[in-house]
């Protein structure tokens, strides 16, 4: 085994998520902590958990259960639970997990160096979740996982209260980073090859650090800093302003890509969910964005079986998807959260309904996804390369600016730059492609086109060390709209 400590970190849940375990990861590295995907072999094995769902949680429990019997054989091992599950349920957690060792709340988590250290010192049990409101300051820059595409957090916590959701209790108040912090971050990332950020807020929109909104933020860190792509989420549909428009429609580096998650297509149901527009206000958005931004992607959330809802609420729901003609939407049957407004109402649609209702949405956006992707047939598309596809390592996998992915097939020098590609092929979730410009790649603003990234980038495939296979709907989840 080696001198230095190793860690193996198991993450579900949304990018949020991935980020916190990128910047804990980032901070165990700094104080000499080595990774590891083998659980045998850790001295430190971390669970960070999502609780947006009961089958989330339910399935991240699961996890830290089988952990047990590898802690009786090795006592010396240190468990650690960490984020929203361990923000909601916090000394709970110790009282009936008796293997675990500590539990880290949301933004206790930069002191995950200083604390494991404690408790491989001292062997108590600690619950760190005193620090809802408090500012994140971690010690060290954040170990990404992903060397072409990086995730950079904008801002913590939410301050709307959709009456379904939990996160305002496990992620506190919101509170947005400084935006020269979050461009110099930016600019950092640009200078170390990163091709594409994702700017990450449960609520974008409602960015402010007190001198800058979303769209002067999303301005100053396109301003010459080198990044090629850059994305956000999650957008509230209440909050999307035209100005938020106009700055994707005239900055080059922000890419066509809005998800809105719309929740539901019942004013009445969305009126319940407190989501603070209607369904015409929901139009009249998509229409706004459409008539700037023609062939922007557009992307949602959907939630069916909501406590009250109707069959009447439902082809409601069905009709908006018709009408929208989202480019792909994340569905869910509706679960109580504890603690929130909605769990004391009856949840009076039964499970069986639910499931019908998923069945027919998930038949309904399928079908429209093929239409809209198959309108692609034939166009050109810029496509970031990622990797190697999962299914064939003779072919590329990238995306499009509007965040769709791309088979093509090309030499591996392609990895980490932007192509040229005409749509050959399309499906409801993939585009098959092929290089419109022979082995040209396309060079746009970034000006580290050499970047050692280029041969050595892992794709979507690299995904953290330790990290269990996922359900396709958790695998892509958005942050906490659900
Ligand atoms: Fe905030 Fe989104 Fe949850 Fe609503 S659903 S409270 S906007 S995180």
């Amino acid at each position: 085994m080696s001198e230095r400590p190793t860690y193996c970190l198991i993450t579900y849940g949304c990018q949020m998520n991935d980020a916190d375990s990128e910047s804990v990861a980032g901070s165990l590295a700094a104080r000499g902590w080595l990774r590891t995907d083998r659980e045998d072999d850790a001295d430190l094995i971390l669970v960070n958990a999502c609780v947006v769902r009961r089958s989330a949680e339910q399935r991240a429990l699961g996890r830290v259960w089988q952990l047990a019997p590898l802690k009786r054989r090795r006592p010396d091992l240190v468990i650690g639970i960490l984020g929203c599950l361990a923000q909601k349920d916090g000394q709970s957690l110790l009282e009936k997990l008796p293997h675990v060792d500590f539990v880290v709340g949301t933004r206790d988590l930069p002191q995950i160096g200083s604390l494991v250290e404690q408790i491989r010192e001292t062997r108590q049990r600690i619950v760190a979740i005193g620090s809802i409101d408090q500012p994140l300051a971690f010690e060290a820059s954040p170990l990404r996982d992903d060397l072409l595409r990086a995730m950079v957090t904008i801002m913590y916590g939410c301050n709307n209260d959709c009456s379904y959701c939990i996160v305002p209790r496990t992620r506190g108040r919101e509170l947005s980073r400084p935006a020269e912090e979050l461009a110099a971050e930016v600019a950092g990332l640009a200078r170390g090859g990163w091709r594409e950020v994702t700017l990450l807020g449960q609520n974008v929109n409602s960015y402010n650090d007190g001198r800058h909104d979303f769209p002067d933020l999303l301005r100053l860190i396109a301003q010459g800093n080198g990044i090629e792509r850059i994305r956000y989420i999650t957008s509230h549909p209440k909050d999307h302003s035209d100005r938020l428009i106009e700055a994707v429609a005239t900055t080059p580096q922000l890419c066509e890509n809005f998800h809105l998650p719309a929740q539901a297509g019942s004013n009445r149901v969305l009126e319940r969910m407190n989501r603070g527009y209607t369904r015409d206000d929901y139009l009249r958005l998509i229409e706004r964005i459409r008539r700037a931004l023609p062939d922007a992607a557009i992307t949602t959330d959907l939630m069916v079986g909501f406590p009250g809802e109707t069959d009447a609420d439902f082809e409601e729901t069905l009709d908006l998807a018709r009408a929208v003609r989202w480019d792909s939407a994340f569905m869910f049957m509706y679960s109580p959260r504890d603690g929130t407004p909605a769990a004391q109402w009856p949840n009076d649609v039964p499970p069986a309904v639910k499931k019908e209702r998923l069945q027919r949405l998930i038949q309904l956006q399928e079908a429209i996804s093929a239409e809209v992707n198959g309108a692609l047939v034939g166009r050109g598309q810029e496509v970031l390369v990622e990797g190697p596809s999962r299914r064939s390592d003779r072919m590329l996998m990238g995306r499009t600016r509007g965040d769709k992915v791309v088979i093509l097939d090309g030499p591996p020098e392609w990895i980490g730059r932007t192509v040229e590609v005409v749509i050959t092929r399309a499906a409801a979730h993939t585009l098959f492609g092929a290089s419109r410009t022979g082995f040209q790649p396309v060079q746009k603003q970034n000006p580290h086109p050499t970047s050692m990234h280029e041969v050595e980038v892992p794709g979507s495939e690299g995904k953290i060390a330790c990290q269990p296979v996922q359900p396709q709907q958790d695998a892509h989840a958005t942050i906490g709209e659900r």
